[in-house]
């Protein structure tokens, strides 16, 4: 059996060539060498944002794909259902980029929908147009949306996004929740620069009737800055929340589930904490993805890559994509390895892969 040190890359290969399988169980699931299961599925539809998060995105944005090189709505729907009916997937998520940059995104759902008719639906945005894209997306089979917005406060918006879109942000999280989509869920990035505004924005979800989740910076910026001096770990936020906040500790019921609970005053509210960084779940993740291009990333800190655009186009049978996708999975790096010494980010940045 290969081993792959803990939290290091595997050697890169070709993406065009299948990965080595030795010693993987024959089961039809997405099982590792270190025996995880993968259940829940994320999706990126494009590298292109209507925001330039500074904890993501270059301030020019990343390049986009000519068309041809990107999956279509009929292929994303294809790999969904091998997913669902062959591969033991439970949960499928749509990122990006943003997702609302497709004009295709309501077909993309469709076929979706159509090849995986009992699968939970959700897609995680920026919310800027969301208020107009909704009936659409929820007509094709949409069923939850995860918003993100790390602060109310406009300026600090500006700065951290590099764009003046806090209303239309607000718009689609107002629309989200007036169409019943529930649990409604918002997700901020702990920033040093908007950490003094974490109690406002807690109490604007609380007010909004959104469940907030705060996530750890990772390094995953296309401009390199990520710090671990700089970054903010979940117990100085804590801290912060704690100087508003009444918060009990109410953890977390289900190990593959990365956020820790905490009950605002008492409850029922809660606040979610994903410490990525500082208490890494690796061990218990259950996360695989698939990226515009159509290759399998097995994590988010793993540059190999393997290509089912190639196969679904060569007219492969579903049997042979299923078994390649398998293939990918076993390989999958036992962790992110952020604080092993010799730590390289990956190559794509989080916008590139999809949160
Ligand atoms: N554009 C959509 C959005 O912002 O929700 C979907 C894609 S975005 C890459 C998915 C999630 O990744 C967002 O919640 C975003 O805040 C988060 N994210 C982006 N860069 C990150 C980083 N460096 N560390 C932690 N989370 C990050
Ligand atoms: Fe765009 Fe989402 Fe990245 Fe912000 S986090 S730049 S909204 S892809």
């Amino acid at each position: 059996m290969t081993t792959i040190a803990l939290g290091m890359p595997a050697a890169r290969r070709d993406p065009r060539d299948a990965p080595p399988t030795d010693g993987r169980p024959a089961v039809p699931e997405l099982v590792d060498r270190f025996g995880r299961v993968a259940r829940d599925l994320r999706v990126s539809v494009t590298s292109a944002c209507s925001l330039r998060c500074t904890y993501c995105m270059p301030e020019q944005g990343l390049p986009v794909p000519p068309r041809e090189q990107m999956l279509q709505p009929g292929e994303i729907g294809r790999l969904v259902g091998i997913a669902v009916s062959e591969l033991g997937i439970r949960e499928v998520r749509f990122t990006g980029g943003e997702p609302l940059m497709r004009h295709d995104l309501a077909e993309i759902f469709a076929a979706s929908r159509a090849a995986a008719p009992g699968i939970d639906i959700s897609m995680t945005t920026n919310g800027i147009g969301l208020d107009r894209r909704l009936p659409a997306l929820l007509a094709a089979g949409l069923n939850r949306v995860n918003v993100s917005l790390d602060t109310v406060d406009r300026e600090h918006f500006r700065l951290l996004t590099r764009r003046d879109r806090l209303d239309a942000v607000i718009a689609g999280i107002r629309a989200a929740r007036d169409a019943g989509l529930t649990p409604l869920k918002l997700n901020a990035v702990m920033m040093r620069e908007t950490l003094a505004d974490a109690p406002a924005l807690l109490r604007w979800a609380l007010d909004n009737g959104a469940q907030l989740r705060f996530i750890e910076q990772m390094p995953l910026d296309a401009d390199h800055t990520w710090a671990r001096d700089h970054m903010v770990p979940a117990s100085e936020l804590l801290a912060v929340l704690g100087q508003a906040f009444e918060l009990t500790e109410v953890g977390r019921d289900d190990p593959s589930t990365p956020a820790e609970e905490w009950l605002v005053d008492g409850g029922p509210a809660t606040v979610g904490i994903i410490a990525s960084v500082t208490r890494t779940f690796c061990g218990a993740c259950d996360r695989t993805r698939i990226t515009a291009e159509g290759t399998v990333r097995s994590c988010l800190f793993g540059d190999d890559e393997t290509d089912l655009r190639g196969l679904l186009r060569g007219g492969a049978g579903d049997a042979e994509v299923a078994d390649r996708w398998r293939a990918a999975m076993w390989n999958k790096q036992a962790g992110h390895g952020i604080s092993l010494p010799g730590f390289a980010a990956p190559e794509r940045t989080m916008g590139a892969i999809g949160g």
